[in-house]
């Protein structure tokens, strides 16, 4: 079956092989002097992105990294530091390195302090990091073996907290991945705002309005549907929950807040309004990994078991008159990888283009859409 989770239109986009747009995004990061390896990592986070139909924070964020990396504020050649190393947790400074690099190195340590020495739980924090990409690519890594993964990172301040108009909060996305008996694991993987800001960057390429509810205009309090607005210096996103406390906004923020606690009070890192951007020198992005071994509480061939039953009675529940199907988390993000691993990754012509101009002037082969003709 050829699903996708997001309908594009064909017209605005190219389809490029997944595997090529991997090797360019590399070869990237790699003229930038990254290392091989470290720009593989980055590559496979940006494009898992897009093949999960995610475009918020796929490649079309490719030139906001090398524009932090030309303005020096990533490293790319930097001292990772483990500050505290114990049986079941750890603390790294980052250097100011891709995020995507930290995290990986951090969530892998997470992954093996809970399997090893029968520890079943581990924690391992990160301080002076910068943008990690989707929060799901980490917690899956643990998963993919067969435990629980948890990620959370502070991003930079665009959301305003219920009762201010300010930017204040970040999108400080949660993620968690579990495995379950026979299938893709169960991924939840969101912001803890309305949208992330990507989002709303993918409606103003596109020009088209933002709908009711994702942000206001921050001089008045009201809601906007202008996309620039939203993103500029007078609006604000909402927490998830929107405006006030009728459909819970307090509750959006309060998530919001409890990453900012662990992945950035806890870590000795920054929170709130003052994390920067990937283009600020000294962001000081905070991240939060755990991992749990289900072998420790109920072992884990009746936790995958009982996870694939929970899942099921989920989606045969009764279904609602506007609904054709009930989904459970992640599956409609496999499902659309597995179509764009077939047919090609979808790219807005406008961020090819983007992404070609990067390769002309580093002096990288150019992306090349599939032939569809
Ligand atoms: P979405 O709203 O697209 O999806 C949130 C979750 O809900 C996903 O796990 C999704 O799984 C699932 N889902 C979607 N529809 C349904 C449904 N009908 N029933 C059950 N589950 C469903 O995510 P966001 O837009 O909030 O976030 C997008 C990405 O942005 C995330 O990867 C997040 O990590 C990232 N992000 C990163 C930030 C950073 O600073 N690094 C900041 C903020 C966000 P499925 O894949 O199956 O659709």
């Amino acid at each position: 079956m050829l699903f996708e989770k997001v309908k594009i239109d064909e017209k605005e986009y190219y389809r490029v092989s997944k595997d090529e747009l991997s090797d360019f995004v590399v070869s990237i990061f790699v003229k930038l002097g990254v290392p091989k390896h470290d720009a593989e990592i980055v590559a496979e986070n940006l494009i898992m992105a897009d093949l999960m139909g995610v475009e918020s924070h796929g490649v079309q964020r490719l030139k906001r990294y090398v524009d932090g990396i030309k303005a020096g504020a990533v490293k790319v050649n930097p001292d990772i530091k483990v500050i505290v190393d114990r049986p079941s947790m750890a603390l790294l400074d980052g250097d100011e390195a891709l995020g995507q690099v930290v995290a990986h190195r951090a969530m892998r340590m997470a992954i093996s302090k809970a399997k090893g020495e029968g520890n079943g739980i581990a924690v391992v924090g990160v301080k002076n990091s910068n943008h990690y990409g989707i929060a799901g690519y980490y917690a899956l890594m643990a998963a993919r073996e067969d435990i629980i993964g948890m990620s959370m990172t502070t991003s930079r301040p665009l959301v305003a907290h219920t009762g201010s108009v300010e930017k204040f909060i970040g999108t400080n996305p949660i993620a968690l991945a579990a495995p379950v008996e026979g299938e893709e694991p169960f991924l939840l993987d969101m912001a803890t705002s309305v949208v992330p800001s990507g989002k709303i960057e993918v409606y103003r390429r596109k020009n088209k309005k933002i709908p009711d509810g994702w942000a206001i205009d921050s001089r008045t309090g009201e809601i906007t549907n202008d996309p620039n607005l939203a993103l500029s210096s007078e609006g604000a996103i909402l927490p998830l929950g929107g405006l006030g406390e009728l459909l819970g906004g307090h509750k959006g923020y309060g998530l919001a807040v409890m990453v900012d606690i662990l992945s950035g009070v806890l870590m000795g890192a920054v929170w709130s309004k003052h994390v920067g951007g990937t283009s600020d020198k000294h962001s000081d992005v905070g991240h939060f990994f755990m991992a749990i071994d289900p072998d420790v509480f109920v072992g884990r061939e009746e936790f995958k078991k009982s996870m694939k039953k929970m899942l099921q009675e989920l989606r045969d529940a009764k279904k609602h008159p506007q609904f054709d199907r009930i989904w459970t988390h992640g599956e409609k993000g496999f499902l659309t990888a597995a179509t764009r691993n077939k047919i090609g990754v979808p790219i807005y012509k406008k961020v090819f283009a983007e992404m070609n101009e990067i390769a002309k002037e580093l002096g990288v082969e150019e992306l090349k859409p599939i032939d569809r003709s």
